[in-house]
C-alpha cells in the first residue's frame, strides 16, 4: 500500500477516535522517524513520551529479542524472572516495598483507585471511599480514570460517573485542607500536569498535600505516567518536590516502546491487595518486562544527569525563538506557550519541515526520546524554528 491508500483504509475501517497528523510512520532510529513515502524528520515525542530510548535502539531490541526466543507469555499465574528483576529495581530505586504490573497508564491508577478505597474502607471506616483529584488533570481513558480525570472536556457522553471524588483547584492548598475529611482516602495528582499543557505544580502546595495526608491517614497517591522514568531529569519527578508518595502509577517511558505500566507501593499500602483483589492477564508479560529491564539498566545517574542537562539546553535555546513567551516543565517534557500562534497550527507546520511534535491545551509540547543527540535536538529546533515564523 502507498501512504494514501493506508490513509484510506485506517479512515474507513478504524474507529475515529483519534485525529491523527497527517503521516503514516514507517521505520525510525533513535532521533529520526521515515516516512512511507521516505521523507526524514526530527522526532520530539517519543511516540507520546514512550519510547525513553529512541526508535528501535540496538540494547532494547537484543534484550527484547533474546527474551522473544525464550518465552513470550505464561500469565501471573507462573512466576518469571524478568518480572521480578524489574520489581527489584523499582523498589530498589524509590523505597517503595511492592508493585503490582498492568499494560497501561489507565491501568495502573485503576489499581492506585482499587488499592486507596479497600485501605480507606478498611482502615477508616465504610464510607472513606473517597478521592481528591485535581482540576485541569490527565489519569487515563478507563471510567474509574476519566472520573478522576478533572476536566470536562473528557466528561462528556459517558454518565453515569463513578461516584466519590472530589476536584480542587491547582495549587489551592486551603481548598485542599477543606476537601480532606474523615471520607478521603486519597489525594491523587501529577506533580506536572502533561495533557492539562505541561503545568508544574507548585513545590509548596505538593507539600501540603503531603501533610494533609500524614495528619488525616489519607494515601498520597502520584500519578507518574507521564513525568516517570527519567522524562522530568529524576527517575521520578516526586524526588524533585521533596516527598514521599505512597503510591506512585507509572507506564508511558518503562517499556521503551513495549505495554508496560504499574503501581508502586510503599510500606503502608503494599499488601492492601491480596490474591483475587486484583488482577490482569498481560500484565508484566516478560517480552515488556525485558524491554523495562533494559531502559531501568540504562537510566544510572549519569543519563538521567544529561537528560537535565539536554533539558536546559534545550529550553533555553526554545526561549530565544519567535512567538514563544514561556517554557514551562522540567527536564524532557516541555510546553512551549505562544504569543498568537494556535499549538495545533504549529503541530502541523512543524511536519511539513520535518519535525514531529504535541499539543498540550493551547501549548506545543515536547517530549523527545531522552537519548535524543545535541546535533538532533539543535536540528529540531531549527525546524521548530521556521514552524513558528
Ligand atoms: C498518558 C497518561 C495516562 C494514561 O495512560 P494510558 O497508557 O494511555 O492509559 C494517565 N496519566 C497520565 C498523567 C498520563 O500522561
Amino acid at each position: 500500500m502507498n501512504s494514501n491508500e493506508i490513509k484510506a483504509l485506517d479512515k474507513g475501517k478504524i474507529a475515529g477516535t483519534y485525529a491523527r497528523y497527517d503521516m503514516v510512520a514507517e521505520t525510525g532510529k533513535g532521533a529520526r522517524c521515515t516516512d512511507k513515502d521516505g521523507k526524514e524528520y526530527i522526532d520530539f515525542t517519543a511516540g507520546i513520551g514512550v519510547n525513553s530510548l529512541g526508535f528501535c535502539d540496538d540494547g532494547w531490541i537484543q534484550a527484547v529479542t533474546a527474551q522473544l526466543n525464550k518465552l513470550q507469555h505464561v500469565s501471573n499465574l507462573f512466576y518469571t524472572e524478568p518480572q521480578a528483576e524489574v520489581a527489584k529495581i523499582l523498589t530498589e530505586r524509590t523505597g517503595m516495598a511492592k508493585v503490582f504490573f498492568g499494560n497501561s497508564g489507565a491501568e495502573a491508577n485503576e489499581a492506585a483507585i482499587k488499592t486507596a478505597r479497600k485501605y480507606g474502607t478498611t482502615k477508616k471506616g465504610s464510607s472513606a471511599g473517597k478521592i481528591i483529584t485535581l482540576e485541569n488533570s490527565f489519569h487515563g481513558r478507563t471510567m474509574a480514570a476519566i472520573t478522576a480525570t478533572g476536566q470536562e472536556h473528557y466528561h462528556k457522553y459517558f454518565t453515569p460517573f463513578l461516584e466519590g471524588f472530589d476536584y480542587c483547584p491547582v495549587n489551592d492548598a486551603g481548598k485542599l485542607e477543606q476537601l480532606a475529611n474523615n471520607d478521603t482516602c486519597a489525594i491523587m495528582m501529577e506533580l506536572i500536569q502533561g495533557e492539562g499543557g505541561v503545568l508544574n505544580l507548585d513545590e509548596g502546595f505538593v507539600k501540603t498535600a503531603e501533610e494533609i495526608c500524614r495528619s488525616k491517614n489519607i494515601l498520597l497517591i502520584v500519578d507518574e505516567v507521564q513525568t516517570g522514568i527519567g522524562r522530568s531529569g529524576t527517575l521520578f519527578a516526586y524526588e524533585q518536590f521533596g516527598i514521599e508518595p505512597d503510591i506512585i502509577t507509572f507506564a508511558k517511558g518503562i517499556g521503551g516502546g513495549l505495554p508496560i505500566g504499574g503501581t508502586l507501593f510503599s510500606e503502608k499500602c503494599c499488601d492492601i491487595l491480596e490474591a483475587g483483589d486484583h488482577g490482569t492477564t498481560y500484565g508484566g508479560n516478560p517480552v515488556a518486562c525485558a524491554g523495562a529491564l533494559e531502559v531501568l539498566r540504562r537510566m544510572d545517574e549519569n543519563f538521567l544527569q544529561e537528560v537535565r542537562e539536554k533539558g536546559r539546553y534545550l529550553k533555553e535555546r526554545l526561549l530565544r525563538l519567535p512567538q514563544v513567551t514561556e517554557v514551562s516543565g522540567m527536564g524532557l517534557m516541555l510546553g512551549i506557550a505562544l504569543k498568537e500562534r494556535e499549538a495545533a497550527d504549529v503541530v502541523a507546520k512543524a511536519l511539513k519541515e520535518g519535525l514531529m511534535i504535541l499539543t498540550a491545551k493551547d501549548r506545543v509540547r515536547l517530549l523527545p526520546p531522552l537519548t535524543i543527540t545535541y546535533d538532533e535536538l539543535d536540528e529540531g529546533i531549527q525546524r521548530l524554528k521556521k514552524a513558528l515564523i
